[in-house]
């Protein structure tokens, strides 16, 4: 789906209209992946946008930025806070998908990167469900991947480093070539990993086990909230490594992203999961996200930032 277009950009210190954010093909991140990046949504509220989690959005961000030694300057946690909520504004959304992206520009051609400048980016668009509107009631068809997870030592799975992403790249086409909405990377260790953007979780006789950290996956800000979430309401939670015949064997499967948000699982390599759809805890966990992010119970845990709406912005400042 092409992306859908909006007015402002923050770019290189300054704010650009979307047609002029551009960047040089000889910028290293081009040829080397050498970028750093996220994924943020805001949620429509009764006085305006409410950006979901920022503050770890960003602190992951600056965790990523820091694997790749970047020098983010000016943009630290408290700017980047203020420069999301601007740009949200600016854009005069509703509800939207922010990304932050930072990553090596032009400068030398050679692979040693810490001679290119860093370039610290940051764009909204409108985004709906990212695996459709029916995947969040009816669930997924999902398969294991034949595509592994890096292992340890092999990458570095906490960071959103733009260059890991071609596995995921592999996942997804692979998965979609065969009729699947998503693919499950396992780990090399034949342990069950994430989703190419999602987190998994498993529910077996009402309780929840998702694999580890050691299990080369990144650290999702949904997947803490659900965690968060399902202690709220009682549910145990585990984390330990998961086998391919776990996923199979659930009475429930679920994926967590902020793209994804809580998408159940109704199979995984044609094998119907539980009664092959949405289960109760999925459901009740489902019910109690989307409840905070839209507003109908309050935000206890504070994980809402309000965007204060502006009726007109400067062309330049
Ligand atoms: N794993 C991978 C590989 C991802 O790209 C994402 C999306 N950022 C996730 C998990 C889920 O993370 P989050 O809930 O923070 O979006």
């Amino acid at each position: 789906m092409p992306i859908e277009t909006s007015e402002w950009i923050w770019y290189n210190s300054r704010w650009v209209k979307w047609e002029e954010a551009t960047v040089h093909v000889t910028a290293h991140a081009l040829h080397y992946g050498s970028s750093v990046f996220e994924g943020v949504r805001a949620y429509e509220g009764d006085e305006g946008p409410r950006i979901f989690r920022l503050d770890r959005h960003l602190e992951r961000f600056l965790d990523s930025s820091k694997l790749l030694r970047f020098d983010m300057g000016e943009h630290t946690m408290e700017r980047l806070t203020q420069l999301c909520i601007d740009l949200v504004a600016r854009n005069r959304h509703k509800s939207c998908y922010i990304r932050p992206i930072a990553f090596r520009g032009e400068e030398s051609m050679g692979l040693y990167p810490l001679d290119c400048p860093v370039e610290v980016v940051l764009f909204s668009f409108p985004w709906g469900p990212y695996l459709g509107d029916e995947a969040i009631e009816d669930g997924v068809d999902v398969q294991v991947s034949s595509w592994r997870r890096f292992a340890p030592g092999t990458g570095a799975p906490l960071g959103k480093i733009g260059g890991q992403y071609v596995t995921n790249q592999f996942v997804s086409i692979e998965a979609r070539q065969n009729g699947y909405a998503e693919g499950i990377m396992l780990d090399s260790f034949g342990f069950v990993s994430e989703g190419a953007g999602e987190n998994v979780f498993v529910v077996k006789r009402g309780e929840i086990t998702t694999p580890p950290i050691s299990a080369s996956i990144l650290s999702g800000v949904t997947r803490d909230s659900v965690i968060i979430l399902a202690r709220d309401l009682g549910i145990p939670v585990h984390f330990e490594n998961v086998t391919r015949e776990m996923l199979y064997l659930s009475d429930e499967l679920f994926m967590t992203g902020t793209a994804a948000e809580v998408s159940p699982v109704r199979s995984v390599d044609q094998i119907p999961i539980g009664e092959g759809t949405r289960g109760p805890i999925t459901k009740r966990l489902q019910e109690e996200f989307f409840n905070i992010v839209e507003g109908t119970i309050p935000d206890r845990h504070g994980w809402l930032t309000c965007v204060p709406q502006i009726q007109s912005v400067a062309v330049q400042d």
